[in-house]
């Protein structure tokens, strides 16, 4: 919680605007980060991750902060634009892209692409001498599976070849008059566990040897996202990721280290917002003494916290009880579906005396929130965002 975002929430209940919930994000905790991702991995380039929250006011911050952007769609690739940066600043990151999206893309005059297969080679080949670019002017990189152990938020199979193949895939680009720039891989999102790229980093090694053997000069590694925000459980600083991450590079690739670059989501904006939320109701299922109390809020599944699925991410949520005696809840979400429920499987402890009407801060929900908001499902609006 930023003096900031304490201050703006009091003025707004006093103007009495603390209609539904609200996820409020402090500019200065976003710029704090990104000097501090650029100062824990001084030789990488940063490319913000958008999807993670992609607020015009963010954007605009990063890109007057020299940040490069990692985007998924033209949609994102504009917004990006739109805010200040040139080209040569985006990568289209994502391995699953329409022909017809690559061709637009290269009109914005992106020269950047991730690929995991063949055929998404062929795409960009097809786009690249559609749009009359010549040979090795669109560089691409192929992404290498990664099994996400260690992470809260895996993103496992559905991204990424095995090493072997992106070999071949890499090849492939090469044969097609692209450049062939090197490898890409995510180690999951949310991830503790500051040794999980030395793994990733001897198969991408392995890479760029075996595309030498062929006479493919690879240059760049993409060390994707993963760095993780505070949520209940602590993690280690930034500064223990660029150390591991600098440590594995130099064991993998010696003293020739590639070009490197960073794709910071979760770790750019988790804990720059905070949702301001309701207790809509307080109650129990029986009357027996023992029944566990549940909570339902404003705000759930639908309105913006779809990571609690399964329980994946607990996000810290203060009350103005904190302090007082506390029982373990269940908390769920205000519409009619019975999956909104955030925690239930693993009991929440809060307050005994937190009752209808309070309000309830959710920290660390910068990322992942606004754009995880349904439209309108069951007539909630989406999740509303300030950016201070
Ligand atoms: C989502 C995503 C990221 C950001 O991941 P975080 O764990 O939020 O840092 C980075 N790179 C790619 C390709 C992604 O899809």
């Amino acid at each position: 919680m930023t003096d900031r975002i304490r201050d703006f929430l009091r003025a707004r209940r006093d103007l009495g605007r603390d209609e539904g919930p609200v996820m409020v994000l402090d500019l200065d905790v976003v710029r704090d980060n990104y000097t501090a991702f650029a100062r824990s991995l001084p030789d990488t380039r940063v490319f913000y991750a958008v999807k993670a929250n992609p607020a015009p006011e963010v954007l605009g911050l990063l890109a007057e902060m020299g940040s490069c952007f990692d985007t998924a769609s033209v949609a994102e690739i504009e917004m990006v634009l739109a805010a200040g940066a040139t080209p040569e600043r985006i990568s289209f990151g994502n391995t699953i892209k329409k022909e017809r999206c690559i061709g637009r893309a290269l009109a914005h005059g992106i020269r950047l692409f991730a690929v995991d297969c063949e055929a998404e080679v062929e795409k960009i080949a097809r786009a690249a001498t559609a749009a009359g670019l010549e040979a090795g002017a669109v560089q691409v990189f192929c992404r290498i599976l990664c099994d996400g152990a260690g992470a809260d938020w895996p993103l496992s199979r559905k991204f990424g070849c095995v090493p072997e193949m992106a070999t071949d895939v890499l090849e492939h680009a090469h044969r097609q008059g692209l450049s062939a720039y090197g490898v890409s891989f995510h180690v999951g999102s949310q991830q503790g566990n500051t040794e999980a790229w030395d793994g990733a980093l001897a198969s991408a090694a392995a890479v760029f040897r075996e595309c030498a053997e062929r006479g493919i000069f690879l240059s760049m590694v993409n060390l994707g996202g993963g760095f993780p925000t505070q949520y209940l459980k602590a993690v280690p600083g930034v500064e223990s990721y660029g150390d591991a991450i600098f440590r594995a590079l130099t064991k993998h690739f010696g003293n020739r280290i590639p070009e490197t670059i960073i794709e910071p989501g979760r770790g750019m904006v988790g804990n720059a917002g905070m949702i301001e939320a309701e207790v809509v109701l307080v109650s129990k299922k029986s009357a027996e003494e023992d029944e566990v109390r549940w909570v339902y809020l404003d705000i759930g599944k639908f309105g913006g916290l779809a990571e609690t699925m399964d329980e994946a991410i607990r996000y810290p949520i203060r009350t103005r009880h904190d302090g007082e005696r506390t029982e373990p809840c269940v908390i769920a979400g205000p519409t009619c579906d019975s999956v909104d429920v955030l925690y239930e499987r693993q009991h929440y402890p809060l307050p005994v005396s937190l009752s209808i009407g309070d309000k309830v801060l959710i920290e660390g929900t910068g990322a992942y929130t606004t754009t995880y908001a349904a439209v309108a499902f069951n007539g909630f609006p989406p999740l509303q965002q300030i950016v201070i």
